[in-house]
Parts: C-alpha cells; sequence; structure tokens
C-alpha cells in the first residue's frame, strides 16, 4: 500500500532574539492508510511543532526551512509544505481531510457558541465530505452532530448539542473535541496528548473510545504522547523523537520487545509497570533535557547517553535499518553518520 501520509527530512526552525531553535531537524516517517501511529518523546522534542507543520500551522518566528510533506488526496498526492497556508487547498485539507484533536480542550471551542452550533458550522464547511452532489441543510448537518455525539458516547445527545463548552466536564468536552475532529470525516487525524488534562478513568474511556472510532472509520490515527504505556495500548508503530530527531521507529510489540536505542531503552524504563494500575513517571534518564540554544553536537542524546563513544559528540548518526523490522539512528548499531 501507498502511505496517506510521508514526512521527509522536515526541519522547522524558531529565529528567537536569543537565538536559533532548531525545533524539527529531519525528521522523516510515514502514515499508512488507516494505521495508528505512535509519536514519542519528551515535551520539548518536536512532536508538536512536527504535527503543526503538517498542518502548515507554524507562526512566525517558526518557518519550515527543508522538507517535504506528502499527503495523498483523492485527486492525487501534494506536498503540503509547497501550499499556501491560508490558500484554499490547504484550508480544504486542514479540518477536512486532516483532523487536529489539540492538547487543551478548551482551546478547541468558542465559549460564545454552543458546541453543536459549531460542529454544525464545521460539517457545512466541509460539506462534501459527507455528501459530494449537493450542499447539505444545516437541519441534515444537526443530524450528523447528534449521530457524532451518540458515536463519541455522550448521551441525551439531542440535548447536549445546545451546551456551550465551559458547561461540560472535562471528560464530556474531550468527546465533544473529538465528535469535533470527526465532523469533516477526516482520513488523518492527529492527536496531541489528547488525555494529558483528563483523569486516568476517562482516560482509559477517551483512548478506548479513539480505538473504536479508528476500526469503524479506518481513519489514520497520529497519537502524540510522552506516554510508551498509551502508546501500547493504541498504536501499532511507534516513532521515538529526541531533540527534533527521529531515535528509533518501529512495529510497538518490537520496539517493546528489543529496544534498539539508548533512549529507547530509558523510556521504557521510566514505565515501571505498563500494564498495571500505579503509573509513577520514574526520572531513571540521567541529566536534562538541553536547553533548545544549546543543541548538542553529533547525536542529540549523547551528553545523557549511558553508551556514549568518542565518535557520538562528532558525527550524527544516520537513521537506518537495524535488524528486521527496525530503524535506529545509533553508532552503536552501525556506522553510518549524516553530512552535518
Ligand atoms: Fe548513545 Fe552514541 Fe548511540 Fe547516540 S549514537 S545513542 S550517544 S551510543
Ligand atoms: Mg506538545
Amino acid at each position: 500500500a501507498q502511505p496517506l501520509l510521508s514526512v521527509r527530512d522536515l526541519r522547522v526552525s524558531f529565529v528567537l532574539d536569543e537565538g536559533l531553535v532548531r525545533a524539527v531537524d529531519g525528521t522523516s516517517f510515514d502514515v499508512m492508510p488507516g494505521q495508528v501511529l505512535g509519536v514519542v518523546g519528551e515535551s520539548g522534542c518536536g512532536k508538536s511543532v512536527t504535527m503543526r507543520a503538517i498542518l502548515q500551522l507554524i507562526d512566525r518566528p517558526g518557518r519550515i526551512t527543508k522538507g517535504e510533506i506528502h499527503f495523498r488526496r483523492d485527486s492525487g498526492v501534494v506536498d503540503l509544505v509547497q501550499l499556501s497556508p491560508r490558500g484554499g487547498e490547504m484550508r480544504d485539507i486542514r479540518g477536512g481531510e486532516i483532523a487536529l484533536i489539540p492538547q487543551e480542550p478548551m482551546a478547541a471551542f468558542s465559549p460564545v457558541h454552543t458546541v453543536g452550533d459549531q460542529i454544525v458550522e464545521a460539517i457545512l464547511l466541509h460539506s462534501h465530505r459527507w455528501q459530494p452532489d449537493r450542499k447539505l441543510s444545516r437541519s441534515e448537518a444537526r443530524d450528523i452532530t447528534v449521530g457524532l455525539f451518540r458515536d463519541v458516547g455522550i448521551s441525551m445527545p439531542e440535548q447536549r448539542i445546545y451546551t456551550y463548552s465551559w458547561q461540560l466536564s472535562g471528560g464530556l468536552r474531550q468527546r465533544a473535541m473529538i465528535a469535533m475532529a470527526l465532523s469533516c470525516k477526516p482520513r488523518l487525524l492527529i492527536a496531541d496528548e489528547p488525555t494529558t488534562a483528563i483523569d486516568v478513568t476517562t482516560q482509559a474511556q477517551v483512548l478506548a473510545l479513539l480505538r473504536d472510532l479508528q476500526a469503524r472509520y479506518n481513519t489514520a490515527i497520529i497519537f502524540i504522547t510522552h506516554d510508551l504505556g498509551v502508546i501500547a495500548q493504541m498504536a501499532s508503530y511507534v516513532v521515538v523523537m529526541y531533540l527534533g530527531r527521529v531515535m528509533e521507529e518501529g512495529p510497538v510489540d518490537d520496539i517493546f520487545h528489543a529496544p534498539k536505542h539508548p533512549y529507547t531503552r530509558a523510556l521504557l524504563r521510566s514505565i515501571p509497570s505498563l500494564y498495571g494500575q500505579t503509573r509513577v513517571a520514574l526520572p531513571v534518564i540521567s541529566g536534562a533535557l538541553p536547553h533548545p540554544f544549546n543543541r548538542p553536537p553529533g547525536c542529540p542524546f549523547h551528553p545523557r547517553c549511558p553508551d556514549v563513544m568518542e565518535r557520538c559528540s562528532v558525527a550524527v548518526p544516520r537513521l537506518m535499518p537495524v535488524g528486521t523490522s527496525q530503524l535506529a539512528s545509533c553508532f552503536l548499531h552501525h556506522e553510518e553518520a549524516e553530512q552535518a
């Protein structure tokens, strides 16, 4: 099968008074149709910036400086980097074919309109995704909204669509947000730490809901999290990011059973009980995440790596196949360095 989305050597920089921050520094990965891809890493590793770049939502002083983002539409493959961020085609894709469930649930809705009204507007805006031949009527869009509320497990949907986002509990707001993201029948859903703001029980429900919706609609999902435990429940394939680069990627089972990269191993050690009830974040990775202005030369992980060798601080390891199913960028496994 052909990838739905293919990110190639993406670089995003922020030019600040204090200096240049290379937030994404040569990231590549693919998303297949209907696949759940997990993207994992500590905060500041470039996960969210990568996703904003896909949606062409990088604002100044940030800029995509290099790379390609190929997205497969009905009409063919387009490079999103080449599209004007505010142009018509990008607006069709953003919110229409690629939808974002943001980290901050409050930010998804305006406080002055009911949640249902906002979803109705989104459906009317991308009406052709539901009905290619003609424009949907407002009452048809309202019926779809009620159906979406039901799909995401909101009881009494006929009444609930008339509430405001600030009247909903955290869990319901999360569900309404997912309904909003589904309102355009996206091919690709980007979920950016969608469960950080809610309690553990609701978290489990939202994850189950997303799995269910993925199976039902065959929507591809990029699931961004700092929590490998969540990846284990959600994704089939995982990309591990550190300081704007991919450290390792592969099928979730293989990565969990035989991690190749020292950073992935450290992340895995920080989950004491993967399937247990308690999950405490243990700071087992020694050393702090470097300040963004002081990117280490060579392998970005070398100041914290227990296996560091001499060449690690001079050359940047390439992302290369290691074993049968994984890719890793680490000199423990190969000698290939990237041109700096
Ligand atoms: Fe550690 Fe060197 Fe591998 Fe980087 S390249 S992860 S520093 S062993
Ligand atoms: Mg983030």
